[in-house]
This record gives C-alpha cells, sequence and structure tokens, in this order.
C-alpha cells in the first residue's frame, strides 16, 4: 500500500466522531493490506512504531520538530515558529508547507525510514535525525506529511486504541464483532497487537490457536472488583478462599528467559512499559530464583530500611524514573512480592487454577530472601478472619486485602472477581477510590491564580470514551495545584479530544489531552444528569496522580454504577 492511500484512511478516522464508523473504516484498511504491512499499519494507525514495551521512540521533541520543518522545506525557522503559534499543530504546519508528490512511497518504506530515524543514537545522532526526519517529510503528499510531523510530538490521536483495533480486525475476517472475543484472548496473553494482527490477517482465526504467553511479552495484568464485605465475599467466590495483603506499589510483572545464551530478566509495569533499568536491586533479587523461562506476576513495594515498615506509595513511587537510579535504589530500597506464576519452560499456567498455581509458585521461588518474597497467604471459609486479617495488614501499613478465587485461572486483561480488593475504606461511604481522566482545567482566581489551576473536570470511561463525572475545585494541597498545573500545560490541545463526552455548560477553560489519572476518593456518589456519566462524586479529594496508569485503566462507568450500587446496598 502507497503512503498516500493510507493518509487518505487516515484522514477519514479523524474525521469521524462515530466509532463503529472507525471500525469499519479500520476493516477496510485491514482488507487492502497484506500481512507483510498490516503489522506496520497498525502500529502506525496508533501513532506508534511498536507496541509500548519494546520502548521504540522517535525522541524529537517539539522543538526539534519545528527545526525538522523548517529544513524539509526550506523556510526560515521564525516562519515555522509563527505558523505553529497561529495553527497549534505541528501536522497542520508541514502539511501547508509540504508539496510532495509522494504518490509512489510506500507504507513499509515510510515505516522503516521512521525506525531508523529512532535507532539513530550517539554522537551526532540528533543532526542525523533532523536531516532524516526532513527527508522523509519532503517526500509526502501534503497529507502523509500532516500524519507523520504529528507521530514524534504523540500527537497523531485519532480518538481509539487497541480494542478499536481489534474490533477492526474481527469485522475484517467476520464482517462483524463474533470474532473480538477470540482475538483479544490472544491479545491478552501477548500484547504485540502487529503481530496479532500479522496472524489473523495471514492464518485467520484459527492462526491464534498457536498463541500462548511468551517470556519477554507481557501478559496483560489481571484486575480486581470490589464487593462491601466479607460475607458477600464468601457468598460470591467462597466457600473458601485465599486472603492475601494488598501491597500499595507498583505491579512488576516479572519475566526471566535466556537470550543469546544469557540468563534475562524483563520487569513490566501495570501499563506494559519494560521497567527493568529502573529496578537493577530487584533483577539482582531475582538471581534465586532458579528457573529457565518463567513468567511472575508481583508487586514491589518500598521500606524502611531502620524500620522495616512499608513505605506509602508516595515514596515507592520516586523509584519509577529514569535518571539516579543507582542513588535512588540505596535511598529507598524496595521488596519483591511475587503472588503468581503464569508460565514455566514452555506451559502455559493462565487457566490452571489459582490453587495449582500457588503450588508451582512455591517448588519455582522456594524460600525468600531479604528482597524477594513469596505473598503471604492464608485460606479460610470465615468472614471473622477475613476481617482479623484486614486488620492486622493494616496495622502493618499495608492497602488493605487480597482476596483470591481459589480455582479461578489467571483472567489477563481482566477485572473480576476472581480477585476482590477491599482496602481501608471498604465498608463505608464509597468503597474504594476512583481512577479518573483530567479532562481539562479552569484558570484559578483570588488565591488560586498563583497555581494556574482553579479547578478541574474530570472523566470515567465508557468503551473509548470518557463522560465527566465531577468538576473538583477543593481537597487539593497547594502543591497538589501547582503539580497539577504543570502537568495540564505540558497536555494542553486547542480543541476538545474526540472521545470526551460533556455537557456544554462543563466545558473547561483548556482541554487536555487523554493522558493524565488521578486518583479520587470521593464521601458519596450521587446521581447527576449534568455530568454525562449520570453520577458524579461528592466531596472529591485528590489522593495522587497516577502515572502509572494509561486513559485505558481508568475506572469504568459500569464499575462506577457498582460502586453506586454497593453504597446503597
Ligand atoms: P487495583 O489497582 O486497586 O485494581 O488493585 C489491583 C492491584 O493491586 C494490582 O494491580 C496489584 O498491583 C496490586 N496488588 C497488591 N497486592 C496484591 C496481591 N497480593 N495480589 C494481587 N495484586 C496485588
Amino acid at each position: 500500500m502507497t503512503f498516500k492511500e493510507l493518509s487518505q484512511y487516515l484522514e477519514r478516522l479523524e474525521k469521524t466522531p462515530s466509532r463503529n464508523e472507525i471500525t469499519s473504516i479500520l476493516a477496510e484498511l485491514f482488507k487492502k493490506s497484506s500481512p507483510g504491512e498490516i503489522d506496520k499499519i497498525v502500529y502506525l494507525v496508533l501513532g506508534n512504531l511498536a507496541p509500548s514495551y519494546q520502548g521504540v521512540v522517535l525522541n524529537i521533541a517539539e522543538r526539534m520538530m519545528l527545526r525538522i520543518i523548517a529544513q524539509a522545506y526550506d523556510e526560515d525557522i521564525n516562519k515555522i515558529k509563527a505558523l505553529y503559534k497561529e495553527k497549534g499543530d505541528l501536522g497542520t504546519v508541514a502539511e501547508e508547507l509540504a508539496s510532495g508528490e509522494g504518490g509512489s512511497i510506500s507504507v513499509g518504506e515510510v515505516y522503516s525510514a521512521l525506525i531508523e530515524i529512532a535507532n539513530e543514537a550517539g554522537a551526532g545522532s540528533q543532526e542525523k535525525k533532523i536531516s532524516r526526519m526532513a527527508k522523509l517529510l519532503g517526500e509526502l503528499t501534503p497529507l502523509g506529511a500532516r500524519f507523520v510531523a504529528r507521530i514524534p510530538v504523540g500527537k497523531l490521536r485519532l480518538g481509539f486504541s487497541d480494542m478499536t483495533i481489534l474490533d477492526g480486525l474481527s469485522y475484517m475476517v467476520k464482517g462483524d464483532k463474533s470474532a473480538r472475543v477470540e482475538i483479544e484472548t490472544a491479545f491478552n496473553v501477548f500484547v504485540d497487537i502487529g503481530v496479532i494482527a500479522k496472524i489473523v490477517k495471514a492464518k485467520g482465526l484459527s492462526g491464534l490457536k498457536g498463541i500462548k504467553p511468551m517470556a519477554g511479552i507481557p501478559i496483560r495484568p489481571s484486575l480486581a472488583e470490589r464487593l462491601p464485605s466479607a460475607e458477600k465475599i464468601l457468598e460470591k467466590i467462597g466457600p473458601k478462599v485465599a486472603v492475601e495483603p494488598k501491597y500499595d506499589g507498583l505491579r512488576t510483572e516479572v519475566h526471566i528467559f535466556s537470550q543469546d545464551g544469557k540468563r534475562k530478566v524483563s520487569f513490566f509495569s501495570r501499563n506494559l512499559e519494560n521497567t527493568t533499568r529502573m529496578f537493577p536491586d530487584l533483577v539482582e533479587a531475582t538471581a534465586e530464583i532458579k528457573v529457565k523461562t518463567a513468567i511472575f506476576d508481583a508487586e514491589a513495594i518500598g521500606y524502611d530500611l531502620k524500620t522495616g515498615k512499608f513505605l506509602p506509595f508516595q515514596e515507592t513511587v520516586q523509584r519509577k524514573r529514569k535518571h539516579d537510579i543507582e542513588e535512588i535504589a540505596k535511598k529507598l530500597p524496595l521488596k519483591l512480592f511475587v503472588f503468581d506464576i503464569l508460565y514455566k519452560d514452555g506451559k502455559s499456567f493462565i487457566d490452571t487454577p489459582f490453587s495449582e498455581r500457588r503450588k508451582i509458585l512455591e517448588t519455582v521461588v522456594g524460600k525468600s530472601g531479604a528482597k524477594l518474597e513469596i505473598t503471604r497467604q492464608e485460606i479460610t471459609d470465615s468472614a471473622e478472619t477475613i476481617r482479623d486479617l484486614i486488620k492486622t495488614y493494616l496495622s502493618e501499613g499495608l492497602e488493605g486485602a487480597m482476596i483470591k478465587k481459589i480455582d479461578a485461572p489467571y483472567k489477563a486483561g481482566a477485572r473480576g472477581y476472581h480477585w476482590i480488593k477491599y482496602k481501608k475504606n471498604t465498608g463505608g461511604g464509597v468503597a474504594d477510590t476512583i481512577d479518573c481522566l483530567v479532562l481539562g482545567v479552569n484558570k484559578g482566581r483570588g488565591k488560586r491564580a498563583g497555581f494556574g489551576v482553579g479547578a478541574f473536570l474530570v472523566g470515567v470511561r465508557q468503551g473509548e470514551k470518557f463522560k465527566s463525572v465531577s468538576k473538583i475545585g477543593t481537597g487539593l494541597t497547594d502543591e497538589q495545584w501547582r503539580e497539577l498545573d504543570k502537568r495540564a500545560k505540558a497536555l494542553e490541545v486547542n480543541q476538545k479530544p474526540k472521545e470526551y463526552e460533556l455537557h456544554k455548560n462543563l466545558e473547561p477553560d483548556v482541554w487536555v489531552k487523554p493522558s493524565l489519572v488521578v486518583e479520587i476518593l470521593a464521601d458519596e456518589i450521587t446521581k447527576r444528569p449534568i455530568h454525562s456519566a449520570g453520577l458524579a462524586l461528592r466531596f472529591p479529594r485528590l489522593i495522587r496522580f497516577r502515572d502509572e496508569k494509561s486513559p485505558e485503566q481508568t475506572t469504568t462507568l459500569s464499575e462506577l454504577n457498582k460502586l453506586y450500587q454497593m453504597q446503597k446496598s
């Protein structure tokens, strides 16, 4: 396929707000593409060059992109800056100046050029990136230039994500959504969406039968539901349940495998980002696990060296950084609590009952070390015992308990009652905090003028749409207001993102692109038709910024409805 043709599809995708139409455009695009190019097309329509866990990025910031555009079209940099100020979008600037024929350049050629630019490293790489990217832009049609100029700066957002791609693939093979579950099941254990698309394209759905977890490729994590009481939990998943402490740390999927004859360890966050380099201390600790190939699910949490007490999340999360890693590792040591095993030496345990997985885990991990331990667990059928355990965990400074269904498979990528979280505030008020997306901000007035932001609008997710649920103007510390202002400024967009649905009267001063996730604690959930979610949060307080969560991982409207029902019962 030529890149010119792909650009026309991108334009159609950009124009339509309708998800059904997006799905059918994608299906048409996938039908037309060959097995050799469909993976690249999938990455590109998502605004990426590879699945996110591979961390392939162009590393071209906005300022560099301005220089690239100036060079590509032989224009003065000041003119480009002025045009950018006027248009507010680098893609439109490039499109206005481009005049390339670009008729024959293929998707594969554009993709390879972008990969080469991404791989450029070392001395002089900056200049090489600029001239290569400028050359590429110069060859593209105006429409092609619009989209390619947006990719490096993360602005190629067409208003959908992975799940719509999976729908598009289902429509490609079946003409409807009937294959979606099958495709998603494969994707849940093998998150390279490009490879999934390639297999479906080349071999049809039967090709997916061969998909199983592979060490080195993350599995989409399992997530927990909530219930209001120990009795309800036993009723739902009993008679016997496994009770474990809930650590308020960083989800860490641990992959051990061999590469080029050497033992390799990779860690993936809840977001499936590769975080291995951030935790050299934990990588070292995994040397104790005597296994050739395996995948574990675990939580890493910081502890105080002197007292041995666990640290609050705000401190643990400081370990999520790209610089001064050794230094912070000394100051904030982590401990890894391993609670599941999903794969070992060619065998997947995804469908193995939890009690069996636990036995396997105990034989594989063996005794605990100072930095790595199997999560302690108790099997019980008594509500009293569950309550006592929760009290013990809370007194140790932990977040609460995870209560697990003994015979459940590992539900990759799914929230369900196989795991039930029970936190401090469960049983009184709203049973859980709510992870919301920041949709936009309003300028501060009075005292808040100094903070920049005075109020912000948050939403919950329904499919790939975000519906407003609260406008928050109190409940933040001065420092949190300033932090919010800083973050919102970096994510400002001049148009309402396609995914946002809200009442006109609630439109904020400034839109924030879908990226910033905040954890909100509310006293109550009430019915409020002014919010497009139909529900609103009363007395909301910002608990923390949830950098490790992406917009797709925010609380869904159906979860919020369940929380609403729970507080009534
Ligand atoms: P939540 O993010 O509130 O849905 O809770 C699920 C999260 O709890 C998981 O993503 C893990 O990071 C974390 N977690 C802490 N302790 C455990 C445990 N024992 N079992 C499973 N998940 C745990």
